[in-house]
């Protein structure tokens, strides 16, 4: 199967996924953007899925803001847990960009990001990605207790917590994954093509 194929399989049918719903600092994250929209969208094309050669195996996913298309290294393969992860995190921007939100400082949409994919893992019984040793492990622990928090029933991540993951985030701005061309904004400035 083609990897498109094996991304919107997954986003459509990841029954974890049905556990993503949340609100963080007012952005709301719900299952059918994944399930809907962005399989949707990846269907048709609009989004793409690129196997990017120039990544090391193992490498992590990204979404790319200007050509809307999630990159993915060579191997990728989404019915592991790790890598189902990555994407979810990255389908969680993919979402953003889609409904076209503007720009939006760097550490508040990858806190967004975080505390999806934590959502996700927590669904599964997974811990989070890595370990402690990991990168981004003390940041992917913070979400991991938003998450806890999330799937005992708690829609809304309180104020104070998602403060306190974006200031680690801001702080420390090596747990981002960055690019030369990443400013402290991420612009989410739409995905063309119709619905
Ligand atoms: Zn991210």
């Amino acid at each position: 199967m083609a990897i498109k194929d094996d991304v919107v399989g997954f986003l459509q049918s990841d029954t974890a996924i049905d556990k993503v719903n949340f609100e963080f600092d007012g952005f709301q994250v719900y299952p059918s953007a994944y399930k809907t929209d962005i399989a949707e969208a990846v269907k048709k094309g609009r989004i793409g899925v690129r196997i990017d050669t120039a990544l090391n195996e193992g490498a992590g996913a990204s979404y790319d803001l200007r050509y809307n298309e999630f990159r993915l290294p060579p191997g990728f393969d989404v019915s592991k847990d790790d890598p189902a992860s990555l994407l979810l995190h990255e389908a969680t921007h993919a979402h953003m960009d889609l409904q076209a939100i503007g720009s939006v400082p760097r550490e508040r949409s990858e806190a967004i990001a975080y505390v999806a994919e934590a959502v996700f893992r927590g669904a599964k019984g997974l811990p989070p990605i890595g370990g402690p040793s990991a990168e981004g492990a003390f940041m992917r622990r913070q979400a991991a207790s938003m998450a806890a928090g999330i799937l005992a029933g708690g829609y809304k991540v309180p104020g104070q917590a998602a403060g306190n993951l974006m200031a680690t985030l801001r702080n420390e701005p090596h747990y981002i994954k960055q690019t030369e061309d990443d400013g402290p904004l991420m612009p989410f400035n739409g995905v063309p093509g119709e619905p």
